[in-house]
């Protein structure tokens, strides 16, 4: 039924138009065909009356003027004539009484005709109001009256046809454009039978047209109009409902062909970009699936449509668990993940979580529409487990000494340049202790630069063997090592000195032995604004111990500040 509406309306249209068409060249065509049958009754009437005007003429020239009476009975019993009179202009019928006869003979002056033996009083022919008179006397012919008035005379017409005064007739008559009215009286059944027959073939033939045209018009419209569009509109319903390459027959030239060939073109080309759209998918899936990463994707209510193979790997959780707990919960928390998705910056910056013994370097973000709104939201996760392993030891390496393991020289001077300034800042004391190995040079000569070097490697090792946790073991360059003591006092720190010059004195390297010399120099004792004060101060003191016989300590004072 749906498909149909076109083709029902169509047709409608159709037979609205046509039914009205038909309908008025029908009422038309049966008016003029009503008109000619009556014109024609019309001319047969007057004929009859101009062939009685005639004769009367003819019997009157001929001065046989007593056949008269007889002759307008006669007429009377013409067939179809239901009366038919002659009256005089006064509407009394003629031919009855003496008036005339008297009238003529009075003008000639002699009794030229016989009078009637009976003198009847002529009868009135005509009503006083007789609607054809007036005109018949006034000279127009072949007046046609129906009988409207009484419905019992409604097939009854009178036909008044005048006899108009001759040259000859004025010679016995008196003058006037009308000698007489001729008044027939007859039953108009036959010509309304007539009209009614024509009425009826003219319905016949407007019915009959009107189907046949119907027919070949409706079958013309329904074949090159409606089917096309039907056959287009089902085409059009088969593509909504997913059958992209539905194509409709389109060999015909015209409008409709054309819509038909664009239609194939748009679903063609909807094919192609299907098969375009369904390879660049395929694509993007196996690059997503083959990712390292994981990924997570939502829709706009957040459900989980997507989650790649390495995420099941790297979080150890199945695709149903991942499902279950949303984006939020990838990672177990859930109030950082949606700070993430709630942050509106157009690049946010990954973020390091610790999941399962692992680092995962995450980022999260709502997907957001041209007007933006929220679409849905993704996670990519890697893990930088190893690359976190690799930054900590390269930190570690760019701070310590390669030979000895204990921190480098850059490490002691942003160390120290950060304890004074705590100590300073919180009024905490801070102790440095410089330390040099005795005649090195000497040993180096006596036993080589690679053992010089083992016994450097093992300082650094009783070093870090000595310090507390929080002291910063520093080689300073050569054979000269550095300590930091945060918080410590002059005390504390002669005793440390002490005891890690003992340490060194008792460790031997293959059987080897050597000394150091050390400088202790405290804060706030020594006063330093900056840490190369306290070095400074160390070194001064160490310059005292080495002058003082060697594997000794000194306490730096300012007065040795001062004297250097
Ligand atoms: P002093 O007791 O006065 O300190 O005498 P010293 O010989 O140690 O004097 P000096 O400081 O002038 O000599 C330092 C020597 O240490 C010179 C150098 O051969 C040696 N040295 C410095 N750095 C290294 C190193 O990395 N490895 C080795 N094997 N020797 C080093
Ligand atoms: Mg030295
Ligand atoms: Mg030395």
């Amino acid at each position: 039924m749906r498909e149909g509406r076109i083709r029902y309306k169509l047709l409608l249209t159709l037979a609205i138009a046509l039914s009205l068409g038909f309908a008025s060249i029908g009422y038309f065509y049966t008016m003029a065909v009503e008109k000619s049958i009556m014109s024609e009754y019309q001319r047969t009437l007057h004929r009859l009356t101009d062939s009685v005007a005639m004769n009367v003429e003819t019997i009157m020239k001929e001065r046989h003027a007593e056949i008269m009476p007889d002759f307008a009975r006669r007429l009377k019993a013409l067939p179809g004539v239901l009366d038919f009179r002659i009256a005089r202009v006064d509407g009394t019928e003629a031919f009855i009484d003496n008036e005339t006869i008297d009238a003529v003979n009075k003008k000639l002056g002699e009794s030229t005709f016989d009078r009637r033996t009976t003198d009847v009083v002529a009868p009135k022919v005509f009503a006083m109001n007789d609607p054809g008179l007036d005109r018949a006397v006034k000279g127009e012919e072949g007046i046609l009256v129906r009988n409207t008035e009484d419905p019992a005379l409604r097939d009854i017409v009178s036909f008044y046809d005048p006899i108009l005064n001759s040259e000859k007739c004025v010679r016995c008559h008196a003058a006037g454009p009308v000698r007489a009215v001729m008044k027939l009286t007859t039953s108009i059944v036959e010509v309304e039978r007539d009209m009614m027959k024509a009425r009826l073939q003219s319905l016949i033939v407007v019915v009959v047209s009107l189907a046949l045209t119907m027919a070949v018009t409706g079958y013309m419209l329904g074949r090159f109009i409606a089917k096309p569009i039907e056959e287009i509109s089902a085409a059009m319903a088969h593509v909504i409902d997913g059958k992209f390459d539905t194509q409709v027959a389109a060999s015909r030239q015209d409008e409709l062909g054309k819509m038909a060939r664009s239609f194939n073109k748009m679903t063609t080309d909807l094919v192609q970009n299907f098969q375009k759209m369904k390879n660049e998918k395929e694509k993007l899936h196996s690059v997503i699936q083959g990712a390292q990463e994981a990924i997570v994707v939502t829709d706009d209510v957040g459900k989980v449509v997507l989650v790649n193979d390495a995420t099941e790997r790297l979080l150890g959780k199945s695709v149903e668990q991942i499902q279950e707990g949303g984006i939020l919960n990838l990672l177990d928390q859930p109030e950082r993940f949606q700070a993430m998705l709630d942050d509106t910056h157009a690049v946010s910056e990954p973020s390091l979580f610790e999941y399962k013994g692992h680092w995962l370097l995450t980022s999260a973000h709502t997907i957001r529409d041209a007007t933006g709104s929220p679409i849905g939201s993704a996670a990519l996760l890697r893990d930088v487990t190893l690359e976190q392993a690799m930054l900590k030891e390269l930190e570690r390496l760019s701070i310590t000494d390669a030979l000895t393991d204990v921190f480098n020289r850059r490490h002691l001077d942003v160390t120290l340049r950060t304890e004074l300034k705590r100590a300073r800042d919180v009024g905490l004391p801070l102790a440095v202790i410089m330390f040099d190995a005795d005649h090195f040079k000497k040993f180096n000569d006596t036993y080589g630069h690679d053992q010089g070097d083992r016994v450097l490697k093992m300082v650094g090792q009783v070093m870090k063997e000595t310090v507390r946790m929080y002291d910063v073991p520093c080689r300073y360059g050569g054979e000269e090592f550095a300590v930091i003591l945060p918080s410590t006092e002059a005390d504390g720190a002669m005793h440390f000195a002490e005891r890690l010059r003992k340490n060194i004195e008792v460790m031997r390297v293959d059987d080897l032995k050597v000394t150091i010399s050390l400088g202790v120099a405290c804060f706030p004792m020594i006063a330093a604004e900056l840490p190369e004060a306290l070095i400074e101060a160390a070194d001064a003191a160490l310059y005292v111990s080495k002058e003082s016989g060697r594997n000794c300590s000194t306490m730096a004072t300012p007065a040795m500040l001062v004297k250097t």
